[in-house]
Order: C-alpha cells, then sequence, then structure tokens
C-alpha cells in the first residue's frame, strides 16, 4: 500500500506545477457552448493523461457539445473492479470572462472562473493519479477517468456515456469540490424541471366573455394543485409566469416553469406522477395544457451502497490528515445518473471550493494536497477489493 499520506506528501512537493496548471486551464474559457473551449480544457488533459500510459479516447459530443474524454488505466489486476472518476470541463462563465477575470491568488486563496467548479478539480485528480502511479501503484483492475463537457446543462449529451461507462462500476468517485466546510457530498436530490404550456379560447372580456375560455384562469387552478405536491423531502418552485396579452381579452394562452426536486426517489416518482396527472386533466373543460419536460436528474440516494463508501473514506480520511464530513446537496451533479443503477457513488471528493457560479468564486489551495490524498488512498483501498 502506498497510504494516502504518502500520496499527500507527493502532491505538497508539486504544488507549484499544480498551481501553475490551475491557472492555465482556468484562463480557457470553457462554457458549456460554443464547444471550442470545452474542447480545449478535454484536449488538454487528454494529453496529459496520454503521457501517463492511459488509454485515452475522445467520445464524440452531440447536442454541439464538446468531446468527452475518457482517459483509462488498466493495472495489474485483469478482473478486478472498475473504479470511475467522473468531473466536467465546461463552467457556466461565458466567452471573454478569462481576459476580464483571470486566475488570481491571495493568501492561499486562488480565484477565477471555474476555478473550484472545477478545473482545479480537474487538474488536482491529474496529478493523484500521477503520484499513485509513480508511486508504484499497479495492484488495481480498471480506473477510467471521464472529464464530460456538458455538466452545466445538464449532460444533454454525456448522460449516455456516463450510465454506459459507469454501469459496472465497483464505485463512481465524483470529483466536484468539496463545501465550503470542506465536507463530501452523500446523496443529491433529483430533480424534473419544464414548461406548462395551457391553451385556452379567446373571447372579448366585455361583449361575450362566455365564449372564453382563460388559460390564466385554469394556469392558477394547475398552480395551485402544483403547489401543493411539497412534501417532507420534496419541493415545487414554479417561475417564468406569463399569460394572455391585453386587458379586455380572455387569455387563450399562459405558460410557467415548474421545477420539482425530492430526496428520495420514491418521493420524486410520486411528485412527478401526480405532476403528470395534475397537467393532463385541465379543471376549465375547453382548455388544453401540456407539460414540457426541459431537463432533469434522478435522485442520487443515500443507501447501503453509499454508507460503505463514506466508512471507508472516513478511515483514509485520518491517513490523509483531513477531516471527513458528508452531507447532502439540493444542487445535481454527474454522480445522479449512476446512484439508480445501484453503483456507489460518493461526490464532492474534490479541493475545498465556495461561492460556486458567481464572480466570488474561490479554491483553498491549501486543501488540494490533502483532498487529493484522501481521492488516492480511496482509489488505491477500493481497488483491493
Ligand atoms: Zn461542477
Amino acid at each position: 500500500m502506498i497510504g494516502a499520506a504518502a500520496i499527500r506528501k507527493a502532491l505538497e512537493a508539486r504544488k507549484d506545477e499544480i498551481i501553475d496548471q490551475i491557472a492555465h486551464v482556468v484562463n480557457i474559457d470553457s462554457p458549456t457552448f460554443p464547444s471550442k473551449g470545452t474542447n480545449a480544457v478535454s484536449s488538454h488533459f487528454a494529453e496529459k493523461y496520454r503521457t501517463m500510459g492511459a488509454d485515452v479516447e475522445m467520445i464524440p459530443g452531440t447536442h454541439e457539445t464538446g468531446d468527452h474524454l475518457l482517459a483509462t488505466f488498466h493495472g495489474k489486476r485483469e478482473t478486478g473492479p472498475h473504479i470511475l472518476l467522473i468531473g466536467h470541463c465546461d463552467t457556466v462563465f461565458p466567452e471573454g470572462i478569462a481576459a476580464q477575470r483571470p486566475f488570481t491568488m491571495k493568501d492561499g486563496i486562488a480565484y477565477g472562473p471555474g476555478v473550484a467548479d472545477m478545473k482545479g478539480c480537474l487538474v488536482t485528480c491529474q496529478f493523484m493519479m500521477e503520484a499513485l502511479l509513480t508511486e508504484g501503484f499497479e495492484e488495481f483492475g480498471k480506473i477510467g477517468i471521464l472529464y464530460d463537457t456538458d455538466e452545466e446543462r445538464g449532460n444533454p449529451s454525456s448522460r449516455n456515456v456516463i450510465e454506459r461507462i459507469g454501469k459496472d462500476a465497483a464505485a463512481a468517485l465524483i470529483i466536484e469540490s468539496g463545501r465550503a466546510n470542506g465536507s463530501t457530498v452523500s446523496s443529491r436530490k433529483g430533480s424534473c424541471f419544464g414548461r406548462l404550456l395551457v391553451s385556452g379560447v379567446s373571447a372579448h372580456a366585455g361583449v361575450d366573455p362566455e365564449k372564453g375560455r382563460s388559460a390564466v384562469h385554469e394556469l392558477a387552478h394547475q398552480m395551485v394543485a402544483i403547489q401543493k405536491l411539497e412534501r417532507e423531502g420534496g419541493t415545487v418552485n414554479i417561475t417564468g409566469l406569463s399569460g394572455g396579452h391585453r386587458p379586455h381579452i380572455v387569455a387563450d394562452e399562459a405558460s410557467c416553469h415548474v421545477e420539482v426536486r425530492a430526496e428520495r426517489q420514491a418521493i420524486f416518482d410520486s411528485m412527478t406522477d401526480e405532476l403528470r396527472r395534475i397537467t393532463s386533466s385541465p379543471h376549465i373543460e375547453g382548455t388544453r395544457s401540456e407539460f414540457q419536460i426541459l431537463g432533469g436528474r434522478p435522485v442520487m440516494e443515500f443507501n447501503a451502497e453509499t454508507e460503505k463508501l463514506v466508512s471507508i473514506a472516513a478511515e483514509i480520511a485520518e491517513d490523509a490528515g483531513v477531516e471527513f464530513m458528508h452531507a447532502p446537496s439540493g444542487g445535481g451533479s454527474d454522480g445522479n445518473y449512476l446512484s439508480p443503477l445501484g453503483v456507489a457513488v460518493l461526490d464532492g471528493l474534490g479541493p475545498v471550493g465556495g461561492n460556486l457560479h458567481t464572480d466570488e468564486e474561490y479554491l483553498e489551495l491549501e486543501s488540494i494536497a490533502p483532498r487529493g490524498a484522501l481521492l488516492g488512498g480511496l482509489i488505491e483501498r477500493l481497488s483491493t477489493k
């Protein structure tokens, strides 16, 4: 065994190189669209992993996304477990942002677009893997490292890729940054969002209102019923409301956006079933409604498999010299897709960061070595199973 303490030391020795490389990739703009930037980031890491001896595959993006990078390392244990690490190359920031607000550092904290979500994490993972190999790690089965290019837009292209590659994995380790307090993420809510469109019949509101069928009135009924779907472990958010055109005409159209989130798959399924029932049985005769699903992710549940991973990670954290915590998150990630397939998933294993998706996004540079050590130690331990 190499052990987390040795991996930490190896990472500490390369701190400056790690920071230089984080600066380099943070300064490449990589919004999800257009795909030029994510392709530049995924190619950058493809080269790094190729040099380290990985089989590198660029999986073509669909839906106009960039290509997804899959780097696979094969160890000596041919029938050994498959461990999958997942991260993403895209950020929420537009093209041109890096020129305005490039990578900077102050008092051990790094700033810049996507520094914690998640370019600092991608670089940490690369150096962690290199440290493992340099220290002679070879008693493993297969380690896959998947860097997709569309997580920030709900994985329109990579969802299938994640499911296909991850379904037989013994564990999926998601390398998103740790929470601001250092916690990892052991469960994530599932979500479903879409647009509810109601059509009615227009009529003059003064002359012959009886001929009208108000889409706004119908939508109001549906929104109240939908909001009532909220329960313990499940929330509803209605936004983007609009309806009708002019004050004296009965509205023939109305719409809103609906988002449902839940902690457990059973709650999620029951809420979305009821949502479908509400939106398909109009209250006012003569109106019609349609719920167009625009996206969402299944629930990443805290299940028995996660519990096992969490207890192994807690042991390794001691060796890595880092406090181990885990907590639920309301937001989704690449990890949500594998949990329903029965794969053990633990998220938030990257270095510690915060203020994600804002101009104040930051990464704690001191956390890189210990968190990288936790990740590396976890891979080593899981590979011996
Ligand atoms: Zn992210």
